[in-house]
């Protein structure tokens, strides 16, 4: 069914990854820590999809720890590192809230962005000293869709402190980067299976070999005693299988993709009036993402039409409330208020065509003028 917008929220499983999952959830059941045949069987079905995570992102596979989800990894970059080196944790002022709410728990320090949802470089390199021991930059950001130049960033850290480490959240790149480039010089990095056609409770954190980390989660020591708790063998087979599968579309999608967010775009653009594009820099926003401020119109009550007119789409990002916050990303990006309410965030993905951009074309301007009579 057309309409759905929302897959930086969520992303439907990928046929593949359900078929390679499948047999886990039925005939095989081996318990990976076991000894025994169905156990080992179950061990090498990880460690292939182990393998299949550390091809896509360019790591060793030994780098691969296996979480249950992108907030688990994030919690346990910033809870891990701070952990064992105490310190200050640096993040940027648009982080998810997975990195940014972990972060403030241990008294970390923002770095502000530009109007272009930029690092500001000179901010990190005056903020970033023999104090810091994290700083976290996301590679996307999932609301505006904005890639960060990561070399920069990562140069002015370790300019300024080469035993400060750093990590990325890389959730919303997967997809839509050359993502094992994109993080090269990261130290950590943390990516997120259901954003990527994998299953919805599988998170990856990548951390080097030899660092030390303080766990989250400690019992069985499994993951090499960075993540205790059996293994969910079905998602992770799941997660590994769409990530390869992900890398090898990725050049073709990429086009496909960015074509129908030009069209739906510059539609919206061209036929509401209120309408403007968050960031005019297409080129640095991932190829899904279209992200409009929508002036004198509030987000809920759009949403609110626009389901009824069949289009799933978000404001902010989604929250567990379900509730519009108003952006901390549009904020720190010093985009007024007056605007950010009218926030408008719809969001591309493999299963996209054409009908979904028709559809939304067909429904989202018009929703647009009758908010506007009432404004
Ligand atoms: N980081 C980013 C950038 C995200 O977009 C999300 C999900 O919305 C997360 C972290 C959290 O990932 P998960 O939903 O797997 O916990």
């Amino acid at each position: 069914m057309p309409g759905y917008l929302d897959h930086a929220a969520t992303t439907p499983l990928r046929p593949g990854a359900r078929e390679a999952m499948e047999p886990w959830l039925g005939s095989r059941y081996g318990n990976p820590s076991g000894a025994h045949d169905a156990a080992r069987h179950a061990r090498r079905a990880i460690d292939d999809a182990r393998d299949q995570v550390a091809e896509a992102l360019g790591r060793a596979s030994g780098e691969v720890v296996f979480t249950g989800g992108g907030t688990e990894a994030d919690n346990l970059a910033v809870f891990g590192v701070h952990g064992v080196r105490g310190g200050t944790v640096v993040y940027g002022a648009t982080e998810h809230a997975a990195v940014g709410a972990a972060a403030a728990r241990v008294g970390g320090q923002t770095v502000p962005v530009g109007r272009d949802g930029q690092i500001d470089l000179d901010a990190l390199a005056d903020i970033v000293d023999e104090g810091t021991t994290l700083v976290s930059v996301m590679a996307a950001n999932n609301e505006t869709g904005i890639v960060t130049d990561l070399g920069p960033v990562i140069e002015t850290v370790k300019a300024a402190n080469p035993d400060a480490l750093v990590h990325t959240d890389a959730v919303q790149a997967v997809c839509w980067t050359d993502v094992a480039n994109h993080i090269a010089g990261a130290d950590l990095v943390t990516i997120s299976a259901h954003k990527f056609g994998g299953p919805q409770g599988v998170g990856v954190l990548i951390v080097p070999e030899d660092l030390t980390l303080a766990p989250l989660l400690v019992g069985g020591g499994q993951e090499r005693d960075r993540r205790s708790g059996t293994h969910n063998v079905a998602g992770i087979v799941g997660a590994g299988e769409a990530i390869a599968r992900t890398t090898a579309d990725r050049d073709g999608e990429l086009n496909r993709i960015s074509e129908l967010r030009d069209r739906l775009l510059d539609g919206l653009l061209a036929s509401i009036p209120q309408a403007a594009e968050t960031t005019p820099d297409r080129a640095s926003v991932v190829a899904a993402t279209a992200h409009l401020c929508l002036e004198g119109i509030e987000s809920e009550a759009l949403l609110f039409l626009l389901e009824r007119g069949g289009i799933q789409a978000s404001a902010a990002s989604s929250c567990a409330s379900g509730a519009q916050e108003p952006s901390h990303v549009l904020a720190a990006m010093g985009i007024d208020n007056e605007m950010a309410k009218g926030s408008l965030r719809l969001s591309l993905g493999w299963t996209s065509t054409d009908a979904d951009v028709d559809l939304a074309l067909d429904v989202i301007p018009g929703a647009c003028e009758r908010l506007a009579l009432f404004a």
